[in-house]
């Protein structure tokens, strides 16, 4: 009889930042999809997800992916936390993303999100001096050697296991402040997306743990002259992708700017630290796009211009952010009429 051991995570009930949790379940069969893992319950008065006298949670697993830590045939199961009656959780945001991305599937969105974070070592950045401040920015960006990068061994151990694990990491390039990553994800749907980033973020936390460096998503974790970190999402239906989609862009950068308080609602806590219409961002009142444009809030790459057709990128959301949320938030304004 086979023992497997399945790793069932899943997004608690903090506010206004939800983080992950995760536990393990020995089974005694092979798990190769959501309907092989069984349904799993926790305690919620632990997580802010219910009260002690009634503090059962149910996990229905959702995405199965094999573990790259623990090896094959062991695996990581990201669930949906459901209450005891079996409906969604108040906490659980994918089960609206669930719903709208059914009714606009026939539009087929699409997402890559860059997910920029920050590792720290000894309670501060990675490759901050135990006292002041490192030297400004300006060579840390895409930089190489180790008076200008650092951590370099955890985010090639975080990509490998991505990729071991068949997350579609679309790649990875050190950013503007010391410490400062960022991987991408996708192009997928909007779950494939949301549930990938997830399951990368598990990663990135539990393979610091083997290095002891941690990471935050921290929408400004240095104030001052230090870029904030964002989630840059990049987004596009297939009437975009198909030639003439540009004037499908527009439009959409139309209606995004007649929400633009309530997208921002829903980007991350903290994000108005970020957006100062500094460090390669447009401030948080204000809503402008523009092609090759890293100072508005929608960018339309310089490739989409010239092809004529492509995707936008909304480099408002924060670090911190739920991709439930967001994509939900960008389908909803962007699918609906
Ligand atoms: P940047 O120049 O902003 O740093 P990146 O290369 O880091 O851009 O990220 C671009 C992201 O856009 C990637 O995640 C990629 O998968 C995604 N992407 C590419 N094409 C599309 C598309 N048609 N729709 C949505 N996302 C896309
Ligand atoms: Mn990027
Ligand atoms: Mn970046
Ligand atoms: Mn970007």
């Amino acid at each position: 009889m086979a023992s497997i051991k399945a790793e069932y995570i899943w997004i608690d009930g903090y506010k206004p930042t939800a983080f992950l949790r995760s536990k393990t379940k020995v089974v005694d069969h092979f798990i190769r999809s959501a309907e092989d893992a069984p349904e799993w319950s926790f305690d919620g008065s632990s997580t802010r997800q219910a009260d002690g006298h009634s503090s059962d949670c149910l996990l229905k697993p959702i995405c199965v992916i094999s573990d790259p830590i623990r090896g094959e045939p062991n695996v990581l199961v990201l669930c949906e936390v459901l209450s005891p009656d079996g409906t969604p959780h108040v906490t659980n945001t994918r089960a609206r993303l669930r719903e709208l991305s059914e009714k606009h599937a026939a539009q087929e969105p699409w997402f890559g999100i860059e997910q920029e974070y920050t590792l720290y070592k000894n309670s501060r950045p990675f490759g901050f001096p135990e006292n002041g401040f490192p030297l400004p920015q300006g060579r840390y960006y895409c930089g190489v050697g180790c008076d200008e990068v650092f951590g370099r061994p955890v985010i090639e151990a975080h990509l490998t296991a991505c990729l071991n694990a068949d997350l579609k990491i679309s790649g990875i390039n050190a950013e503007v402040m010391p410490g400062q990553w960022e991987f991408q994800v996708g192009p997928l749907g909007p779950l494939e997306v949301s549930d990938q980033l997830w399951l990368a973020r598990w990663l990135l936390y539990r393979i610091g743990e083997d290095f002891g460096v941690y990471a935050k998503l921290d929408p400004k974790p240095v104030i001052g002259d230090w870029n904030g970190a964002g989630a840059h999402t990049n987004f596009s239906t297939k009437a975009m992708r198909d030639s003439g989609g540009i004037k499908v862009i527009e439009e959409a950068c139309q209606k995004l700017s007649r929400k633009h308080k309530e997208h921002i609602e829903v980007y991350g806590a903290g994000n108005e630290s970020r957006l100062t219409g500094l460090h390669e961002t447009c401030g948080i009142n204000e809503f402008r796009y523009g092609v090759s444009d890293r100072g508005a809030s929608i960018r339309i790459p310089v490739h989409t211009a010239k092809n004529g057709c492509g995707y936008l990128e909304d480099r408002r959301p924060a670090a911190n952010m739920d991709p439930y949320q967001v994509c939900a938030k960008l389908i909803e304004t962007i699918c609906g009429e």
